[in-house]
C-alpha cells in the first residue's frame, strides 16, 4: 500500500475512498487499434470502430483507441510483440505474415494471427505530378518515386510489384520513403514525380493532391500485374471510379487487395466479441463515418480476405447472427 493509503486507510472514509476506484479501475479494460496515416482510411475506419465500442463502455467497460502508425506491417508485427490488441492490415500482408511469406520470410509464419473482419477494397493508386507526363506505370522508370516507408503494407506490395516487372528500387532517379501523410505535399512541392499507395477509395490522402496540384491517378496494368494477379489469392483487378478526384473523371484501371482488420489468439474472445459486436450491431452507423466504408457487406466482411482463421471472439458474434 502507499504512503498516502496507508494514512487514508485509517479512517472509515479512506477505507471507502480506497475500495471504490480500485475496484472500478480493475474492470476498466483499454484496447488499442494500430491503423495508419491520419489522412489515410485506416485511421478513420479504426476511428470509427473504437467511437461504437466506447458508445457501450458503460455495458462491457472497454475503452477504445486508435494509433496512428506506419501502416499493415507494423500493425502486425506490433501485434506479436503483444503491444497492440487490433490492427489494421493490408490482405496480402496478413496472408504473407500467417504464413511466413513475402516479407515475413525470416520472421517466420505467425500461427497465433487471428483475422476479425475484411473492410474496404484497396486499389493500389500510383499518382503521379501533372508535369511528368506519366500515363502507364513504366513512364516512371528513371524518376523521382515514393516506394513507401518500412512498416506500410503499401511497401511490401511495392517491392512485390517491383519483383514481378524485374525493377530494382535503383531504377528510380531517387526512391524515397515518405509516409503516406507525407508523399501528397511533396509531390505538390515538386520533390517527387509519384508515388504508391494501397489505399481505400475516397480518400483525403489522395483529394489533396489531385485538388492542390492537379495530379494525376496512373493505371497499373500489363503483362507483370497480369501475371501477379494470377499466381497471388490476394490480388484482385480492381478500377478505382472516375470522377470521385478532381482532375480526374476517367475511370484509372488497377488491381489491389482488401483492408482488414486483425488480432492475435491470446486476446481474449470476450474483448474481440464485444468490438465485433459494437461494429455490426450499429451497422448503418459504421458505414456512415466514412465514405469508403459506405458500400459494405457484413457477408463478405466475415469471408473475404481473411486468411487467418477467424478470431473466436468473433466466430461467437457471427454464429449469434446465422452468419456462420
Ligand atoms: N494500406 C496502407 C498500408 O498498410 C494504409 C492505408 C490507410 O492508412 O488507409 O500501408
Amino acid at each position: 500500500m502507499t504512503y498516502l493509503g496507508k494514512i487514508l486507510a485509517g479512517t472509515a472514509l479512506g477505507a471507502a475512498m480506497l475500495a471504490l476506484p480500485s475496484q472500478g479501475m480493475a474492470q476498466q479494460k483499454f484496447v488499442t487499434i494500430g491503423t495508419g496515416g491520419v489522412t489515410g482510411v485506416y485511421y478513420a475506419a479504426g476511428g470509427a470502430i473504437c467511437r461504437l465500442v466506447n458508445k457501450d463502455r458503460k455495458t462491457h467497460n472497454i475503452r477504445c483507441s486508435v494509433e496512428s502508425t506506419g501502416g499493415s506491417t507494423y500493425n502486425v508485427n506490433t501485434i506479436k510483440a503483444g503491444e497492440l490488441d487490433f490492427g489494421m492490415s493490408q490482405s496480402d500482408v496478413q496472408y504473407n505474415s500467417l504464413k511466413g511469406e513475402g516479407g515475413f520470410k525470416e520472421a517466420g509464419a505467425y500461427g497465433d494471427l487471428r483475422s476479425v473482419f475484411s473492410i474496404h477494397p484497396e486499389p493500389f493508386t500510383v499518382l503521379a505530378r501533372k508535369e511528368a507526363n506519366v500515363t502507364k506505370f513504366e513512364d516512371l522508370k528513371g524518376k523521382r518515386f515514393n516506394v513507401g516507408n518500412p512498416g506500410s503494407g503499401t511497401r511490401s506490395s511495392m517491392e512485390e510489384l517491383l519483383g514481378a516487372l524485374n525493377w530494382k528500387l535503383s531504377d528510380f532517379s531517387l526512391a524515397s520513403e515518405l509516409k503516406a501523410d507525407e508523399h501528397g505535399p511533396a509531390l505538390c512541392d515538386n520533390k517527387i514525380d509519384g508515388f504508391f499507395y494501397g489505399v481505400g477509395h475516397p480518400s483525403a490522402n489522395i483529394q489533396d493532391p489531385t485538388t492542390t496540384c492537379g495530379a494525376k491517378l496512373v493505371p497499373l496494368t500489363g503483362a507483370a500485374v497480369d501475371k501477379l494477379v494470377a499466381a497471388k489469392p490476394y490480388y484482385a483487378k480492381v478500377a478505382i471510379p472516375g470522377g470521385i478526384y478532381a482532375n480526374n473523371p476517367n475511370p484509372t484501371q488497377t488491381y489491389g487487395v482488401l483492408a482488414t482488420m486483425v488480432s492475435s489468439s491470446k486476446i481474449p474472445a470476450e474483448t474481440v466479441y464485444q468490438v465485433v459486436k459494437a461494429t455490426f450491431d450499429n451497422f448503418n452507423e459504421f458505414k456512415s463515418l466514412h465514405p469508403a466504408l459506405a458500400n459494405l457487406d457484413p457477408k463478405n466482411m466475415i469471408k473475404d480476405g481473411n486468411s487467418a482463421p477467424l478470431h473466436d471472439g468473433a466466430v461467437k458474434y457471427y454464429k449469434e447472427k446465422g452468419w456462420m
